[in-house]
């Protein structure tokens, strides 16, 4: 490593504080993660024997099911599925058309929760914005008219560029219907340039009408906004027969590789077992469930098992409601306290980048350690008051202190959430290094003898998931 090295006999006395042995096996767990490991199997076993699975729906369960058997065939113990209630949404026929000026085919996907359109269709003149924030601009009027919210989307590596852009997906719907739009359509939230749209979720507001809302892919909103730029007024039709259905149980599946001193203390590892129901979810987050798996099953076969619990849980229902996170958090209320770290893998598949982290300042010497560790696998980068995760946000929001191994999202957003995301886009390779970065990391966490001071009360983020 290059750095200004000290004269002899200079350099500062401070004591490593993860100790020499604790380190080893730290970096042998590492070494033998990134010769290779099985993350692919599983994540393959999930997208290829299981395939979609939108929460509440068979494939849901069917994954819980897969879970389940998987832990307890590699040694897993405590392997149980933990109830949590879903909100049940189904797609269906999905279509639409440009009308005026010319005709044209559209290629549309509904947005996760939206509701239908009426059964022929939903016809008006569409009014292009580029954000939220244009709604408000006093020229505007979106009263009876289609809203399209051409947002574009920028290519980033640690995935800022979908953060900046989200907006319009989770909250375009709601915030244009209290304007009295009936309906909205978005340019897909992603990269690449494919006729492939990009679902998500997005969020109604009580006492606002609901009203359809759908993702174009790219290329069809840059035809729209073509057309739109020759100031004619452009009018679209779309059908849309998604709906609701009542509420279903699913489940959050855990299992463990129980501490030899303290296995009430708790290191948890987290996925989502969830996917959008367009393709068979291998990088969101079929990638993470592989990660998490892997990692905690390598800890497992070491000749001494570290002094605390690692925990996996593969969460319910990140996708749109974060059911699994709230079951978690209600079901373990009263051992949030000795849960000492959490973490959860949901970027992909591509190679680690960093290491985020959001503990007390006490942490800090500790971390700047296991990022040394991880440095070799590209994870040594150590970023300051990380989120931890969409699932680990309710821990966060307690104090437990959060971390992620952050990943190259620079590929990411061209296939996620779309018919486009299976398993041939995953990188064995890479997920071998999110493994050497988690397993050398959780180890650490669960033997230290001291554990992360808590998330100081400012730090811990309550609004944000
Ligand atoms: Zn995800
Ligand atoms: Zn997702």
């Amino acid at each position: 490593m290059l750095g200004l090295a000290l004269p002899a006999g200079l350099e500062p006395q401070t004591p490593a504080v993860i100790a020499p042995e604790i380190r080893k096996t730290a970096e042998a767990l590492r070494e033998k993660a990134f010769a290779g490991s099985q993350a692919a199997r599983w994540v393959e076993e999930l997208s290829d024997h299981v395939g979609p699975r939108l929460s509440g729906s068979p494939g849901d369960a069917a994954a819980v099911s897969w879970a389940v058997a998987t832990l307890k065939a590699r040694g897993f113990a405590n392997v149980r599925a933990e109830k949590a209630v879903t909100h049940v949404w189904k797609r269906g026929i999905e279509t639409g058309e440009i009308t005026a000026p010319f005709a044209q085919h559209l290629v549309l996907t509904a947005l996760g929760g939206s509701v239908p359109t009426p059964a022929e269709g939903l016809e008006a003149e569409i009014v292009e914005l580029p954000s939220l924030a244009a709604l408000e601009a006093p020229t505007v009027n979106v009263r009876g008219k289609i809203v399209f919210f051409d947002k574009k989307m920028e290519r980033t590596g640690d995935g800022s560029g979908y953060g900046a852009a989200v907006d319009v997906r989770s909250h375009g719907a709601a915030r244009a219907a209290k304007l009295g739009a009936v309906g909205v359509l978005i340019r897909s939230i992603a990269t690449d340039h494919n006729r492939t749209p990009h679902t998500g979720g997005t969020d109604y507001e009580a006492g606002i009408a609901k009203i359809p809302a759908a993702a174009l892919s790219v290329p069809d909103a840059e035809l729209l906004e073509r057309l739109v730029k020759e100031k004619k007024p452009v009018r679209v039709r779309f059908v849309l027969t998604c709906h609701d259905d009542p509420d279903a149980e699913t489940a959050n599946v855990v299992g463990e590789i129980p501490g030899r001193e303290r296995p009430e203390e708790i290191v948890l590892l987290g996925a989502h077992l969830d996917s959008w129901d367009l393709a068979t979810g291998a990088i969101d987050d079929g990638a993470g469930c592989g990660i998490v798996i892997e990692a905690a099953r390598q800890i497992g076969q070491l000749p001494r098992r570290p002094r605390r619990t690692v925990r996996v849980v593969l969460f319910a229902n990140e996708e749109h409601g974060q059911a699994g996170a709230k079951a978690y958090r209600q079901a373990h209320d009263s051992e949030i306290e000795r849960h000492v770290a959490a973490l959860e893998a949901d970027s992909g598949t591509d190679a680690p980048t960093g290491f985020s982290w959001n503990a007390g300042p006490t942490a800090e010497p500790l971390i700047r350690e296991i990022a040394a560790i991880l440095a070799p696998v590209g994870a040594g980068e150590m970023i300051p008051r990380g989120s931890g995760g969409t699932d680990v946000a309710p821990l966060r929001q307690a104090g437990v202190p959060v971390f992620s191994v952050r990943q190259d999202s620079s590929r990411y957003f061209d296939y996620h959430h779309t018919a486009n995301d299976t398993f041939d886009k995953i990188v064995p390779a890479s997920l071998d290094r999110m493994v050497a970065a988690v397993s050398a990391f959780a180890y650490v966490a669960a033997e230290m003898p001291e554990p992360f001071e808590k998330i100081p009360a400012e730090a811990r983020k309550k609004d944000e998931w």
